[in-house]
């Protein structure tokens, strides 16, 4: 990849800016590019250029909105190899997940090209109320408008594919501002849409600063739509400043796995390992706790370490790697230290834990407190605290103990214990026989509590991105 200059995505062509910062690799600590911090000044203009554009964008039939999406997945398939390295760069991604990313973000943008032409209204039944006699009522959605994106550097591809994909798909027009870890991928859209045929000011980008953004992106009075990916505590500020704008939060967890008596070990445990150390655990619904029926505990915690002890650990760009450097210096230390206080309080650290550089080897910890900050918050890294318990009751409370609520995953041969999680277990999605670590892009994904608010998944976020209308056609 060069490592070049890249500038602010404005109206369809490149902006200077007045500030540039280096991009460091997160792994190797080398300057990748120099890359524009949007001012608030230059977010003002992104929203005001998606303005206008928007007043002709709405007016684009379905079928070519559809077709833009359908130009973008040609042109990034094209490119496939080039984008999932600068994920492997920017983000410290392995290259293997840096692909299956970029698979995934091409389906997100497939999904988002059929779901444009599928955007209906609902036929009411007006007479079904007195007074509603020889009416027809319909709803019909408008695009809301103006779409601020924010984005978080964990997926920045197939994230970023979840906002800007529905927003087009709606007939929206959007202000993008990708996270400051990785702006490359987001860049890379710029010049991919222009040639897939979208109008010039319909997809603005601008990297820089959240802090310093957020106030004028939340609250500029032509942002119709905020749709928010990160942390609680930014979804947080967000939500305050937004008032009665429409807004979308997805936030973190501490998502948990409950493994009930008479699960095969051997059938399921690789997936577990996947979803607890997957790009060093940086996944919002990564498996933070495993709850494990006590005759099963030995056995599993056994298979656990043996299968983790497997795991390749070296740079994003080696073919065969899956551990690498975590995002930051600040994260890594972070990380360790909650682990270093859990051990201080009584948890035992079975395996891993140790940092190298940015490099945590992935940590397997019993006997964690369930006040610990390793259970009680996101730990947002490859840490996983596996627990032992006697009854369904008492596990499923101390699943649903905690401010977050995403995913929750169920290994069962028992359908009433199957039921009685789908019903009790206090989350946006729970999943029997698999791990919490599961989404697909079509299906309706989101949080509760700190969680978060709304929902994604492309035909979900289309539908938040739009405003409803009634007509009532009174015709006698
Ligand atoms: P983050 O909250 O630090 O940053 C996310 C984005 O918010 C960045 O673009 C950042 O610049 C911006 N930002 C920061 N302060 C801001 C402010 N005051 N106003 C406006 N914007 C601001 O998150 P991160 O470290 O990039 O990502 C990790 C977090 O994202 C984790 O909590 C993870 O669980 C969550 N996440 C959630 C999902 C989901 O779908 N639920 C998916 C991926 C990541």
């Amino acid at each position: 990849m060069k490592m070049d200059q890249r500038h602010l995505w404005i109206g369809g062509k490149w902006k200077q800016a007045e500030r540039y910062e280096s991009l460091l690799s997160p792994y190797s600590g080398e300057a990748i590019a120099k890359v524009a911090q949007a001012t608030k000044e230059n977010a003002k203009e992104a929203i005001e250029v998606a303005h206008q554009a928007f007043l002709s964008f709405k007016q684009i039939p379905a079928y070519q909105r559809a077709e833009i999406l359908y130009q973008a997945v040609h042109l990034l398939e094209q490119r496939k190899e080039e984008a999932a390295r600068i994920i492997a760069m920017e983000a410290a991604k392995p290259i293997r997940n840096a692909r299956l990313e970029l698979d995934r973000t091409i389906q997100t943008y497939q999904f988002a090209a059929e779901e444009a032409k599928r955007i209906v209204g609902e036929r009411i039944p007006m007479d079904a109320a007195i007074g509603g006699e020889n009416r027809i009522g319909f709803t019909l959605r408008f695009p809301v408008g103006v779409v601020t994106a924010i984005t978080p550097f964990n997926f920045p591809f197939n994230l970023v594919a979840h906002k800007v994909g529905p927003a087009i798909a709606a007939g929206n027009t959007i202000v993008l501002k990708p996270a400051e870890k990785t702006p490359l991928s987001a860049l890379f859209l710029a010049e991919l849409f222009q040639k897939a045929g979208l109008p010039d000011g319909v997809l603005n980008i601008i990297p820089g600063r959240g802090p310093e953004l957020g106030e004028t992106l939340v609250t500029h009075p032509h942002v119709k739509k905020v749709t928010f990916t990160g942390s609680p505590e930014v979804g947080k500020e967000i939500h305050k400043m937004a008032e009665f704008r429409k807004i979308t939060l997805e936030l973190g967890s501490n998502s948990a796995l409950i493994v009930d008596q008479g699960t095969e070990i051997s059938g399921m445990i690789d997936r577990v390992v996947e979803g607890a150390f997957s790009y060093n655990g940086q996944v919002c619904i990564s498996i933070q706790r495993i709850y494990v029926h006590h005759t099963l505990y030995e056995a599993f915690l056994h298979e656990l370490v043996e299968r983790t002890k497997r795991l390749k650990i070296g740079s994003p760009l080696d073919e065969d790697t899956m551990i690498t450097a975590l995002i930051n210096q600040k994260a890594a230390h972070r990380i360790h230290a909650w682990i270093e206080e859990a051990v201080q309080a009584g948890a035992e650290l079975v395996y891993g834990g140790t940092l190298e550089g940015n490099v945590l080897v992935p940590a397997i910890l019993t006997q964690v407190p369930h006040h610990s900050k390793l259970i009680q918050q996101e730990v947002f890294g490859p840490v996983v605290n596996v627990l032992p318990y006697d009854h369904l009751d008492e596990v499923i409370g101390w699943v649903n103990d905690s401010r977050y609520g995403l995913n929750a995953g169920v290994y069962t041969h028992d359908l009433r214990t199957a039921f009685s999680c789908i019903h009790q277990i206090e989350t946006g999605g729970v999943l029997i026989n698999d791990i919490p670590t599961f989404r697909l892009d079509h299906m309706p994904y989101g949080g509760i509590k700190d969680s978060g608010i709304g929902r994604e998944g492309i035909q979900y976020a289309i539908r938040e991105m739009m405003v409803e209308k009634l007509v009532s056609f009174h015709w006698r």
